[in-house]
Formats: C-alpha cells, structure tokens, sequence
C-alpha cells in the first residue's frame, strides 16, 4: 500500500516512509492511496482487547510494518493505569469513554505511546541513519504527551513549541519540567495557530537545508498518519464495550461526541466509520472558536475572525489540520481541488465547499458549541447530580451532546459515546471556578482542595511536578523559529 499526499504534488511513499515524515514535501498530509476502507475485517474484532484491535488496525493501515504486535505490546505494556487502556463509564444516560489514564492524563497519550515504536521501526527497517528531529506545535496536552512518548529514543531527537501564555500553568510545567537527553521545549509568542504555522512553514523551508547536515525533520503532530490510526483503536474497543454490556447488539448504531481542535480525534472516528464500525452520527464539539460549527452548517470555512482563550485551551484552534484529509475522502481523492481550497485559506483565510460535499459532510457531522459560561455550569451539574467530575474539554462535548439529543434530530435517541479526553486534575483552576472552591494561584492547593470536595485522587504524574525542576525557560518570536532549529540542527 502506497501514501499519497492530499495536495498531489509529492511522491508517493510506503507506510514506514510516510510515519517517517510525517507532513508531505508539498505542504499536504499523507493519506492511504487507493485503500478501500470498507475491506477492513470486523470478523470477531469485538472479542479483542484493546491490543487486539490495535494490532489488526494498524496493520491494516500500516501493512509493511513487519512485526506490529511487537510494536503495540510494548507501547501499551505498562503506560497506562486503566488495565484496558480506555475505558467506557456509563454517566446519567449516556457513556463517557475515558482517554486519560496515559502517562500525562489527556488522550493524546493513546497515540503518542505507540508513534515512537513506529518511527525507530520504520528508521530500522528503511535503514535510513540520519537523526530524526520531531518538531511539534502544542495547544497544551499533544507537546507533553510527545515529549514523554520520545524521550530518551535512540536517534530522534524533539522540540515541543507551545504559546506563551495560551496553556494552563499545569500544562506548562509538564513540558518544561521534562526530563530526558533529547528533548526541549520552548515557548513562543504568539497563539496556537501562530506555533502551528511556524512549524509547517520550517518544514517547508529547511527541510532540504536539515537532510543535508544529516537530520531529518518530522511532526508528532496528528498531522502524522501514525499520530491519526492509532487513534481509530478506541472507537471500536467502546463499540465493543457497549455490546459487551448488552447495551446494543451487533450492527445497531450509535453516535460519538467529540471535543475537537485539529480534527484529529474525530476524523479518526470517521476512519472507523468507513471501516465498517456502525457509527451513525459523529458530532463535532467546539468552544467560543467555533469555526468548526460555522463551517458544518454553512460549507465556508471562514478563519478572519476573533481568537479566544478559553477554558478548553486545547480547542482553540482556528485552523483545523486534520479537515484537509477529510475534504480530500468526500471529494473523491481530488488533490487539485484540496490544492486550491488551501491555498484560498492560506491567501484569503477562506474557503467554501461545494454544494455536494456540504451534503456528504452533513450526511455523518452535525455540530454544536459551549461557551465557557455553559461549560462550567455543565461540569457542575454533572458533578452536582452524577457525581462525576469531568475536564472542561469533556464538559464541552457533553454538553453539546446533551444538546443534539434535545434537538429533535432522527438519530437523537441512539446510545451516545461522549469521548473524554483530559483528566480534570490537568485544569485545576476551571474546575475551581465550575466548583465554587475559593481559586487560589497555586495549582497544587487547587488540585488538594478538588481531591477534597470530588473524592476523584490527584493523578501521581501531576503531583510530583511540584518537586521537579524547570528545565526549558526559552520564549522565542514566531519570526524566530526557523533559526531556533537550526541551531538545534547546527
Ligand atoms: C487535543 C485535544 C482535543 C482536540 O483534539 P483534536 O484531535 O485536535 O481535535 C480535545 N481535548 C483535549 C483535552 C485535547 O488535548
């Protein structure tokens, strides 16, 4: 099986090749060619574990990786505290999959143990010698989660740039308290979008210039193939927990709410989707940057608008990778068309898709919004009436879910997943304020006063951040990138 980029203009690589480079040279993402996902085989897939799944899954997508078992046993073998990865919970009248038992508490985890087997593998088996340097841009959870997946890994090397100022303190630390040879992390002025577009823009720029000082450049980004597949795993082993609980049988749908930045989680749903999983509706759950909700409604993507900060700093996000790839599956593989809607984005800051592809993307997604207002009120009232405490992420999705079921839509009575995807202990002050616990500045009182009142243990890995020392204080202009790794380079 072959790897093509969505914009057409770069060759064509094998799996190992394009895990490897993870953005293609032509600006575009890497996508499976000419595989049929309706070929996945879900014979019996329902009866494995979350490994068993994960190894049928990757090989499916992955299929010149000689030895994937190997690769997930190790990956999963002891880095999370829930014995089957991620677990499902019934809350009120719905089902809340659980992604946050990984070792930095937020579903990126899931992927970003695994991404690091794949990539020495790949580098092992195309025998290529140069060093790999990761570069990766973070709305606060994806640069701890990669810093963590890829320290102290033979020959790769990561830098983690994350906005000054645009993630939660917590968050913060995690990454410049990170210990391991060959990592670092480095603030940038700036917004998400800002680091995003900075390191998309070095790939392009000093890619050529790094090969030939031996070093390969590449994104733990899920801008990654290997970032997205591994993450198709979860929706299945839910499925398959919920028939397990009697709560549907086989072939019956279900819908999934998910709390969306970059596009990943939810297209990976789709994936799962066009492999045969019985998903009827995907819905797409945003904060106050809700672009997302204006485009599924509308068909124009339209980013000249306003950047909040918001509760949910992970969801603020205004330019969605991860929709390049599935504009490119509904317009029938189209690289020139996705060529040219990125380039109006890049130029215009906008886009509108046609008629036909609004109805397609109409026909899976619906969508919905949570201002912060409505987020805390949302974590309170299910911790008031469920006793369950969730993040402001989750507390989104929720909430919009919650929503789509009042909604009247036909498939509004079908059994939802709500797909979880931080540990509230990773947003102490929002949970303070949704709570009504006096908000002190110290984060660390903040997560004993939440332990007190929600009963919920303080995840060990954000305790013992207090103890450890800050490693990484650089704060760079975005102008400024470039040379910073070509520093790191030189
Ligand atoms: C990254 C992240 C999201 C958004 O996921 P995407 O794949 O970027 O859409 C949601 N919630 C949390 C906690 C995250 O870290």
């Amino acid at each position: 099986m072959k790897y093509t980029s969505t914009r057409g203009n770069s060759p064509t690589l094998t799996s190992l090749e394009a895990v490897l480079e993870g953005l293609a040279s032509d600006g575009g993402l890497f996508m499976p060619l000419d595989l049929d996902f309706k070929s996945f085989d879900v014979s019996g897939i329902f009866d494995l574990n979350f490994q068993g799944i994960s190894e049928r899954i990757l090989s499916f997508f992955f299929d010149d990786f000689p030895d994937m078992k190997r690769l997930v046993e190790n990956a999963y073998k002891d880095s999370f505290t829930a014995c089957d990865i991620t677990p499902v919970q019934a809350v009120d009248d719905r089902y809340v999959l659980e992604l946050f038992y990984g070792p930095t508490l937020a579903f990126k985890d899931v992927a970003l143990q695994i991404l690091p087997y794949l990539m020495s593998e790949a580098r092992q088996v195309t025998g290529d010698a140069k060093e790999i340097l990761i570069l990766t841009a973070t709305s606060g959870d994806t640069g701890k989660a990669a810093l963590e997946g890829f320290k102290d890994v033979p020959g790769i090397r990561i830098c983690v740039f994350f906005p000054y100022g645009g993630v939660s303190p917590i968050q913060q630390l995690q990454m410049t308290t990170q210990r391991g040879e060959n990592v670092r992390s480095c603030a940038v002025f700036g917004n998400f979008d800002d680091t995003q577009t900075g390191v998309k823009t070095i790939f392009e720029s000093a890619s050529e210039e790094c090969a030939a000082k031996g070093t390969i450049l590449s994104s733990a980004n899920s801008i990654n193939v290997g970032r997205l597949v591994p993450q198709v795993v979860y929706y299945f082993k839910a499925y398959g927990d919920l028939l397990k609980a009697g709560v549907i049988q086989e072939g019956d749908p279900v819908n999934f709410t998910v709390p969306t930045g970059n596009f990943g989680d939810i297209l990976a749903g789709f994936f799962a989707k066009c492999m045969g999983l019985p998903v009827k509706k995907l819905i797409c759950a945003s904060n106050t940057n809700n672009i997302l909700t204006d485009f599924l409604t509308t068909g124009v993507y339209d980013k000249n608008r306003p950047f909040y900060k918001t509760l949910s700093p992970s969801m603020d996000i205004l330019v969605s990778s991860n929709l390049e790839r599935l504009l490119y599956l509904l317009s029938g593989h189209d690289a020139a068309y996705i060529s040219e809607l990125m380039t109006k984005l890049n130029t215009a800051g906008c886009y509108e898709v046609t008629p036909e592809i609004l109805k397609a993307l109409q026909e899976t997604f619906s969508c919905g919004f949570a201002d912060d207002t409505a987020t805390k009120k949302t974590i309170r009232q299910v911790f008031e009436t469920e006793h369950y405490l969730m993040d402001p992420h989750t507390a989104v999705a929720w909430r919009v879910s919650k929503e789509f079921s009042a909604s009247g839509d036909e498939d509004a009575a079908l059994p939802n997943i709500v797909l979880s995807t931080a540990s509230p202990y990773k947003f102490p002050k929002a949970i303070a304020e949704s709570l009504d616990i006096p908000v002190s500045e110290d984060e660390f009182e903040l997560m004993e006063a939440i332990q007190q009142v929600s009963g919920v243990p303080i995840p060990k890995n954000l305790a013992e951040l207090k103890s450890l020392p800050v490693r990484f204080t650089d704060v760079i202009k975005k102008e400024d990138m470039a040379d910073y790794v070509r520093a790191m380079v030189e």
